[in-house]
């Protein structure tokens, strides 16, 4: 296959870029290199630098590179904190970028086409695992702005048949097994990164935002799932479009939940060094419990994901952060 990854330097596009290739397919990566970095793109990948926002920068990527089959898309912003404190941003970024993308993709007759969404479109669940079809009340504008973008692809579907997968991530983490390429934020803001850099020391710290949200210990649950798992969702994913599958959302997560005090001991075993923990009041916009039904994608996608131990999950996450402390600078 021939596949256009749009954010393909970022984090979960560059290891879906890994896996493609791997998997033997021909990828093109479109990245405005806001937050991805051109290190961790894929050698046999070729490369465009544009933003989705200008449409003659995505234009000419599809004037030139024909036959590509679909598209996958991770061009957007993803901070739930940022989002609170800076909503417009998301609102241009993830909204008017794939608003600008799909013009681009009917004009071109491209018609197909798999995206991140998040598990931050259901908000505080009214129970969990969480079901793709249980109520979408994003509690953040990330969210939101991830809720609409499916609403999106929905009606344009219905106006100009383009088939969409909707991939809704719980917590993605870990690296590739190679150590080559991994999570690299800046600033970063996730959980298990902020762990390991306090467990390799170029963190002071780590913060526990609430420790009094309704579950066992107070701090808040999350599924981590392995982002090379991820990638292999978004390839599965692509080829049910090829097949003639019908648009669909999917759940992706372990189905699995760990809290953020759990998630600090398993690093603690994981590396063997001591990490220092403050205690902090809740960050604005975190549901206390998220936790994913991925039977759907197991049954309709034929998904399994392959790392889904915590213990292994962080252990794939040291091995990039331990051998590149400052990301991908030098
Ligand atoms: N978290 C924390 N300290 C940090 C970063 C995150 O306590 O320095 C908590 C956060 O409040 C959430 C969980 O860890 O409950 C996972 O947060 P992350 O930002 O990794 O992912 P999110 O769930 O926001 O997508």
């Amino acid at each position: 296959m021939k596949i256009l990854v749009l954010g393909g330097a970022g984090y979960i596009g560059s290891h879906t870029v890994y896996r493609l290739i791997e998997s033997g397919n021909e990828v093109v990566v479109f990245d405005n290199l806001e937050t991805g970095h051109i290190e961790a793109v894929h050698p046999k990948a070729k490369f465009y630098k544009g933003d989705l926002r200008n449409r003659s920068e995505i234009d000419s990527v599809f004037d030139k590179e024909k036959g590509i089959d679909a598209v996958i898309h991770f061009a957007a912003n993803s901070l739930v904190g940022e989002s609170m404190t800076n909503p417009l941003k998301y609102y241009d970024n993830n909204l008017n970028g794939t608003k600008v993308l799909l013009q681009s993709m009917v004009a071109h007759g491209i018609d197909k086409i798999v995206f991140s969404s998040t598990a931050a479109t259901y908000g505080e669940p009214e129970r969990t695992p969480i079901l793709e079809t249980d109520p979408t009340n994003p509690t953040n504008c990330y969210g939101e702005t991830k809720k609409s973008m499916e609403r999106m692809f929905y009606w344009v579907e219905k106006a100009h048949g383009l088939r969409y997968v909707s991939l809704r991530y719980f917590n993605a983490c870990g690296a590739h097994i190679s150590g080559k390429i991994g999570e690299a934020h800046n600033p970063e803001t996730h959980l298990i990164p902020i762990i390991l850099q306090a467990a390799q020391g170029t963190r002071d710290h780590i913060s526990i935002f609430g420790t009094d949200y309704p579950t066992s210990d107070g701090t808040c649950i999350r599924d981590y799932i392995h982002v090379t798992d991820l990638a292999q969702a978004h390839i599965l994913a692509v080829e049910y479009l090829m097949k003639g599958g019908k648009s669909d959302i999917f759940n992706l997560g372990n189905g699995v939940g760990f809290s953020v005090r759990e998630v600090i001991e398993k690093a603690k075993e994981v590396t063997q060094k001591d990490i220092k923990v403050v205690e902090e009041s809740r960050r604005s916009g975190d549901p206390a419990v998220l936790i994913a039904s991925s039977d759907k994608a197991k049954t309709v996608l034929g998904w399994k994901p392959e790392y889904d131990d915590l213990g292994t999950i962080i252990k794939t996450a040291w091995k990039w952060h331990s051998t590149h402390p400052n990301g991908y600078s030098k």
